[in-house]
């Protein structure tokens, strides 16, 4: 299959040349040039038997498409089980169980495993430049740490991450390095662009990236939709109506990609915290992208979401996209409100990005909706036990791989906010 620009501005490229970029040349996303459809109502045996069906089209005349089902296998190892909550028709899809505890270990290893397949043997290593504000950083390290071929550089912003979050960016050594800046995730992101449009840097050292808008993160996300919705389908016969704890909606357009491959996936709504744009937007106002503030929910923390050239690209137009997606904001002290209340309540312990979304589904059943959802849990809640464990009175067991990793000494090394000091430090590494 071909792959178009957002922007229009680009030719139909194949998926492994649009893979490898990232980015489109024109600076817009690539999107498939259709959205093609799957028989996607059968449930299949296991999670990466269901990312293989939802992928193959995609990789149609890629030089991946023999090795989809050994990549499917390597990146979807550990499952992604859709559990009944206390109250009727409440689920949780619990998308934590990877080696760094949440949902963006499924792709990130995706990419890995398929960057690394396309890797022309002799060339010279690659370093993968991430800029991080949470998880991103951890999943991608965890993906390609002794990876041959591959170094990775996270940079993130200093004291602005939990601090499980920051050992899980400082644990790998060998061909990992962390840069803990002294700035804001904003200075990070602008580190790691000027880092990729350097061309005399990158003749020097190959660089690559793998944020949020790569099509190896996009594409895999929807994997997981396609198997839950599925399996609830099989065993009940009614669709899943899903709700999206989102920052900068690449977990939110994979659902809706799976919905549109044909997935038994109803109504999606999306759960965003005090960084309200696509609230607003979906309630009616012009598209404005915001100044990104602080919350709880951090990995959430995006003011212009990049994957909204994706989700405006996929609806005729800005109308037909308010008509079929619900977005909701929740603010920290309801965040905090509902973190306290989910044990008794639903019988779960959320992290606060999942407690955005099981608030949503709060206010859905006190307005009388009967119909079955999934509140996706997108990180486990022992990464972030210095808001969750005050908050509902106990430690939360942490999960044997986080446990691994925070039992492995951290390091990093801190630069300032200059481009030059990052520019040796990269040269260095
Ligand atoms: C990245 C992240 C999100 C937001 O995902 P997007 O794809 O950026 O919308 C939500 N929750 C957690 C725990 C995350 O790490």
């Amino acid at each position: 299959m071909n792959f178009v620009s957002t922007r229009g501005g680009v030719a139909p490229t194949p998926f492994d040349a649009a893979l490898v970029a990232g980015l489109a040349p024109d600076g817009g996303l690539y999107v498939p040039e259709s959205i093609p459809r799957v028989d996607l109502e059968i449930p299949r045996a296991t999670l990466a038997a269901t990312a293989e069906a939802v992928l193959a089209p995609y990789l149609a005349g890629s030089q991946l498409r023999t090795h989809l089902a050994a990549l499917c296998r390597e990146a979807f190892a550990f499952d992604a089980p859709l559990r009944p909550m206390r109250g009727a028709g409440d689920h949780v899809l619990e998308l934590f169980h990877g080696p760094t505890a949440a949902f963006k270990d499924y792709a990130a290893r995706f990419l890995a495993a398929a960057l690394g397949a396309l890797r022309a043997p002799g060339t010279p290593d690659t370093t993968i430049v991430v800029a991080t504000s949470g998880d991103t950083g951890a999943a991608v390290a965890a993906a390609f740490h002794r990876r041959p071929g591959f170094r990775v550089a996270i940079l993130y912003p200093d004291g602005k991450v939990s601090p499980r979050q920051s050992h899980g960016l400082e644990c790998w050594g060998d061909n990992v390095q962390a840069y803990r800046i002294a700035g804001s995730f904003d200075d990070c992101q602008r580190l790691a662009k000027q880092a990729l449009a350097d061309t005399a840097l990158r003749a020097e050292r190959p660089l690559g990236s793998a944020n949020s808008i790569s099509l190896g993160r996009l594409l895999p996300q929807a994997a997981y939709y396609a198997h839950a919705a599925a399996h609830h389908h099989g065993a009940h016969g009614r669709p899943l109506h899903v709700i999206v704890p989102t920052g900068n909606l690449g977990n939110a357009c994979a659902a809706l990609l799976a919905q549109r491959m044909g997935a038994p996936i109803g109504s999606l709504h999306l759960a965003c915290n005090a960084n309200d744009t696509l609230p607003r937007f979906i309630a009616g106002a012009a598209y404005a992208a915001q100044t990104t503030r602080a919350t709880l929910a951090n990995a959430m923390d995006v003011g212009a979401p990049s994957n909204i050239e994706r989700l405006r690209h996929w609806f005729a137009d800005d109308d037909a996209l308010r008509a079929a997606l619900r977005a909701t904001p929740v603010d920290d002290a309801t965040i905090r409100d509902t973190i306290a209340a989910a044990p008794a309540q639903h019988g779960i312990v959320a992290c606060p990005h999942t407690a955005t979304a099981l608030h949503v589904l709060e206010t859905l059943r006190a307005a009388g909706d009967t119909r079955d959802w999934a509140v996706v849990a997108t990180a486990h809640p022992a990464k972030f036990d210095t808001i969750v464990e005050p908050l509902i009175g106990r430690t939360v067991d942490v999960p044997d791989a986080l446990a691994d990793c925070l039992a492995r000494p951290a390091s990093a090394i801190t630069l300032a906010t200059d481009f030059e000091t990052w520019r040796q430090a990269l040269r260095a590494g």
